[in-house]
């Protein structure tokens, strides 16, 4: 019988879920569960389903851990046309970075669009509900490449933080970069706050944020990095950038600025608690002490962090110090993979070869990629699944292969190697069904990809 008070609005039930981990402040964990949401938020969780209660959509979650949906923190969506690029495979930071940006100023808005499509893609088949990018290349004549992201998270069904990346200082100041991949501050600023403007949806369940992020100490100056901590200020927004990610950063810091990454940070009005940086390797214990403090935000990035030989990130002791720590899976010409739930694993493993078994467990691992996740995008609407939190939700089917026999739902998440998600929902719709996306045809997608990728490293060198 269809009952009127509760199918007027869209609703979703997902009941008779085998473990309920909520990643509330009490770490909760419920166990033949149910979750009932209306138009996008979570209205009731618990174990025992009221009488009557009936939803627009209905979900039997049997066999499946339900977890919030994974959110990272870093990511280059245009680095999924150059992986696993044969002359940058066994590169360090600055080097693999000289091989690529020649390839990397070749994009234009449809590589763009068309790579973060599949970089969404792979992230939300892994159980990811919310991503932000951090693209910084705008080869001449490329305005347009973060409309270009945001059209593909509109399209795809995921929550999009897009920052708009910068680099401002090419090779003949000194800088990193070649020249043919750096803007001049004023179009970088300007075109900074037309986005703002343009997108930033600064209300809870927003699908759509932006924050600004100028690349790398070795890519921006620090005028840049000022103008643009004033503009976050000004607009409310927040602050991304690479720091303290490589020994050779550190050097590059000493000689040209007379500084340490972190005192560079400092310098230039970037330590608050509006910021989050990634990486974020090479802090000392007094540094971390003022990151924590001023309540810096970490994207720990583990996989990129060993395939670049980069180094190990004191992402516990950071967030002992109070940073909220995050993570992300960079790049994917760094990982070269976009899989959220693999990195949760990562990091729960490279953390415990750092500092044994007992320093971190799988649910703090997990909460990393929940919760500490939606501290460092600024969110407080996401990251657990309560009431009053948007319904996004990720259900991993415990009998998959990867699973069977696993006898504790979390542990199996992250010991076990990473099975696809389900079913994942984004503000209560259904994106991911039966382990296939529903707003998107994946073939054809990969097909275009495919191309892009071939003519983006195929072609002679261009600058
Ligand atoms: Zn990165």
């Amino acid at each position: 019988m269809r009952e009127k008070n509760t199918v007027t609005q869209d609703s979703l039930l997902i009941h008779n879920i085998r473990a309920l981990v909520t990643m509330d402040a009490n770490g909760r964990e419920l166990h033949g569960a149910f979750i009932y949401a209306v138009g996008g938020e979570i209205k009731l969780i618990g174990e025992r389903l009221p009488r009557g209660l009936k939803a627009t959509r209905t979900i039997d979650g049997s066999g499946c851990v339900a977890i919030p949906g994974l959110i990272n923190t870093h990511h280059h969506f245009c680095q999924t046309l150059t992986r696993a690029l044969a002359a940058a495979a066994n590169a360090e930071l600055f080097d693999w970075l000289r091989v690529l940006y020649p390839l990397w100023a070749r994009i234009d808005e449809e590589a763009v669009n068309i790579a973060a499509l599949v970089g969404m893609a792979e992230l939300m088949l892994s159980g990811c509900t919310t991503t932000s990018d951090h693209h910084y290349l705008f080869p001449r004549g490329q305005g347009k490449l973060i409309d270009a992201e945001i059209a593909a998270a509109r399209k795809i069904g995921i929550r999009f933080t897009a920052t708009r990346g910068s680099m401002s200082v090419g090779e003949s100041k000194g800088g990193l970069p070649p020249d043919c991949v750096v803007q001049d501050e004023e179009t970088i600023l300007a075109d900074c706050e037309r986005l703002v403007h343009a997108y930033h949806d600064p209300r809870p369940g927003a699908m759509l944020q932006v924050a600004l992020a100028p690349c790398s100490p070795f890519s921006v100056s620090p005028r840049l990095m000022r103008d643009t901590a004033a503009m976050a200020e000004r607009e409310n927004v927040r602050l991304h950038t690479h720091l303290a990610e490589t020994k050779d950063e550190e050097s590059y810091c000493r000689e040209h600025f007379s500084m340490r990454p972190l005192e560079l940070l400092e310098s230039v009005g970037w330590l608050t608690n509006r910021t989050w940086v990634a990486h974020g390797i090479y802090f000392n214990r007094a540094e971390v002490k003022r990151l924590g403090r001023a309540g810096v935000g970490i994207a720990h990035c583990p996989t990129s962090n060993m395939r670049l030989g980069s180094g190990l990130a004191p992402a516990l002791a950071l967030q002992r110090a109070g940073s909220p720590v995050g993570i992300g899976v960079d790049g994917s010409a760094s990982n070269d993979s976009s899989n959220m739930l693999a990195e949760a694993r990562q990091a729960l493993l490279l953390q415990r070869l750092g500092h044994g078994a007992a320093a971190i467990s799988v649910q703090q691992a997990l909460r990393m990629a929940t919760v500490g996740g939606a501290q460092c995008l600024g969110r407080t609407d996401i990251g657990s699944l309560e009431p009053g939190k948007r319904a996004d939700i990720a259900l991993f089917d415990l009998r998959d292969q990867a699973y069977s026999g696993a006898a504790d739902p979390v542990a199996a998440l992250l010991l076990c190697a990473p099975s696809t998600v389900r079913t994942l929902m984004v503000e209560g719709r259904v994106v991911v069904d039966n382990h296939q996306l529903t707003t998107l045809e994946l073939a054809p997608l990969l097909a275009r990809h495919r191309r892009i990728a071939a003519r983006i490293t195929g072609a002679r060198r261009t600058c």
